[in-house]
């Protein structure tokens, strides 16, 4: 079964009298964008407050912090990843809205959104994963695998030559086989 992580935030309140509204909550397990799974290592936690600015505008503020498992860019180990993003959007009430609607004019982007319940999850997750970095080594002098046998130097010293590939192995263990 896939587990769906919720996080939202109920504005009836802020709709009718205005003001702020807070909230706070916990993600567990996984951030997911499409098909791609960001593991966690624990919980990453998250808290967002809603603000009326006049008209059917809100703004929207918060952040999001946990520690993502990434892979080493050498040597595939899980590498624990503190990551710790703050976000901002122009929120837009259009009442009965079914769904979140990104609008980007000109110089003016918000988010529309129809109802009192706001779903939070692609906000975390875009704020999260935006702040990822691209690559990250487990630790500095990581060795990688070896590029001849596949084994982790870090673990094991397999006796292969550093560095590039023999340009004679391949060779040889042709020569072996015949
Ligand atoms: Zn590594
Ligand atoms: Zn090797």
């Amino acid at each position: 079964m896939e587990h769906r992580e919720v996080a939202s935030i109920n504005l009836a309140r802020l709709l009718k009298e205005g003001g702020t509204t807070r909230a706070a909550g916990v993600v567990r397990k996984a951030f997911q964008v499409g098909e791609e799974r960001f593991l966690l290592e624990g919980e990453a936690s998250w808290k967002v407050a809603v603000s009326a600015v006049g008209g059917d505008e809100y703004w929207l503020s918060g952040e999001v912090k946990g520690t993502v498992l990434m892979e080493c860019r050498r040597c595939l180990r899980p590498t624990p990843t503190p990551i710790h993003a703050h976000f901002q959007h122009l929120l837009r009430y259009q009442q009965g809205l079914p769904e979140v609607v990104f609008h980007e004019e000109a110089e003016d982007e918000y988010y529309a959104f129809g109802g009192p319940d706001l779903d939070l999850m692609p906000f975390l997750t875009e704020a999260f994963v935006t702040e990822m970095p691209y690559t990250v080594l487990c630790h500095e002098g990581c060795k990688g695998l070896c590029p001849v046998c596949g084994a982790d130097r870090n673990l094991v010293d397999c006796g292969h030559e550093a560095g590039l590939q023999h340009p004679l192995l391949g060779l040889k263990d042709l020569l072996s086989e015949l």
